[in-house]
């Protein structure tokens, strides 16, 4: 069965024959740099004990420290962290970062765990990886099922070994070391994408009607500041179910009401939606938030949308993708489209390293202006080349990875 790390690399390959990349080259830019797999046993509230097993697998280090998530999820497996870790090292080259790339991740369900074996679990992670991480090395930050607290954890248990390190990881609290606007950057930076690309298009966000997969991290700020921008968002689905109101969601009210609900489902006013219907819905943009290969050749045929943005990362399969071009939509990959938190994640460790804290207004203009001038860039690659715009950001960021290696030397 081919793995997600197979489909990484046909997206990859698209671009290395458009840079006509040797095999050699190919080789040397996906060969991961070091792949760490640890046992991380924890003694559980009843007494037990479980053995989890914990990755990081660091994929690039030609452009910098390697940067990227750690994920908490069930389904992490090494195929997994591996694809997304080099997903981290175009991402990082397409907004032009001086890091390389990489992932973390634990198979577990943080929802079935106390915070008190959450926070064992984070601490046993940090005693078995230290010496291979740091602020010069690689630095871990938020992902799936992990949040500011288990960077605060993180970072506390790093600093037993190192002393003060509050660059050692990303995503802390703003109380701890943290930057403004790190929580809600990755969901900003999406719009911001978004409204790039109707611009582009001459076509007013106001009004656009989206359908979004997703109400976490991601898709909660991305939903709040579509509604924001004037945009609708008439179709929303979280773990739970999913709503429709065609006139659009009142995303703080949803927001109170998952909360309190523990989701979306039934929120009042609103019509249940399946996640078939929310991808073959009638909208003008379409947002998968959540988790990857979710645009599949199952439902890449049925999906009406004109465009789609890529919160997630990997949501979408080489197979879809290539029905979806087909078709004629317009797809911003995820390693443009969501690469707003890694951004602010960078100026958070700027801003420790220097010891200086900036106030939000500057962060959110910081970001505003590597977003736009990647999504340019991008943008006239694709034009000038001809390719869609998820080859053209590969072509950006391999392109990168690629000269920093040969002007490196091995
Ligand atoms: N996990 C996020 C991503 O996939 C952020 C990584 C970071 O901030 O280092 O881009």
């Amino acid at each position: 069965m081919a793995t997600s790390f197979d489909h990484a690399r046909r997206f990859f390959d698209q671009a290395a024959d458009v840079l006509d990349l040797s095999q050699n080259m190919r080789t040397l830019l996906l060969t991961p740099q070091r792949e760490i797999k640890v046992q991380v046993a924890v003694e559980r509230d009843n007494g037990e004990l479980s053995t989890l097993i914990g990755y990081r697998i660091q994929h690039d280090k030609s452009r910098g420290p390697m940067k990227g998530g750690l994920r908490f999820h069930p389904e992490v497996d090494e195929a997994e962290v591996l694809t997304l870790a080099s997903l981290m090292t175009w991402k990082t080259a397409v907004v032009n970062l001086p890091y390389g790339g990489a992932k973390g991740g634990i198979a577990v369900d943080p929802r079935t765990l106390s915070v008190g074996e959450l926070e064992r679990i984070t601490r046993k992670f940090v005693d078995e990886i230290h010496d291979m991480v740091g602020p010069d090395k690689d630095i871990p930050a938020p992902d799936m099922g992990t949040n500011a607290q288990v960077m605060a954890w993180f970072a506390n248990q790093y600093e037993k070994f190192y002393g003060f390190q509050p660059a050692c990881v990303t995503g802390k609290p703003v109380d701890l070391h943290g930057s403004e606007g790190r929580e809600e950057a990755t969901g900003r930076g999406v719009v911001t994408i978004a409204e790039a690309l109707f611009k582009k298009l001459n076509r007013p966000l106001v009004g656009a009607r989206v359908a979004l997969q997703g109400f976490g991290n991601v898709g909660s700020f991305a939903a709040e500041y579509l509604m924001e921008k004037g945009a609708r968002v008439v179709g929303l689905t979280d773990m739970t179910g999913g709503v429709w109101n065609p006139e659009g969601l009142d995303v703080r009210k949803l927001l109170e009401h998952a909360k309190s609900a523990g989701g979306v489902k039934g929120f009042p006013g609103t019509d249940p939606l399946s996640n078939e219907q929310l991808f073959g819905a009638d909208v003008d943009l379409l947002i998968p938030a959540a988790l990857g290969g979710v645009i599949n050749a199952a439902n890449a045929t049925s999906i009406r949308a004109p465009y789609i943005v890529e919160a997630a990362n990997n949501p979408t399969t080489p197979e879809a993708d290539e029905i979806l071009h087909k078709k004629g939509v317009i797809v911003v990959p995820d390693i443009l489209a969501n690469a707003g938190g890694v951004t602010v994640s960078y100026f958070e460790w700027v801003q420790n390293r220097q010891h200086f804290k900036w106030d939000l207004e500057r962060v959110r203009t910081e970001l505003n202006k590597v977003m736009h001038e990647s999504f340019e860039r991008v943008w006239k690659i694709a034009e000038e080349k001809k390719i869609p715009l998820r080859t053209a950001a590969y072509v950006l960021g391999i392109g990168r990875v690629g000269r920093a290696t040969v002007l490196g030397g091995v």
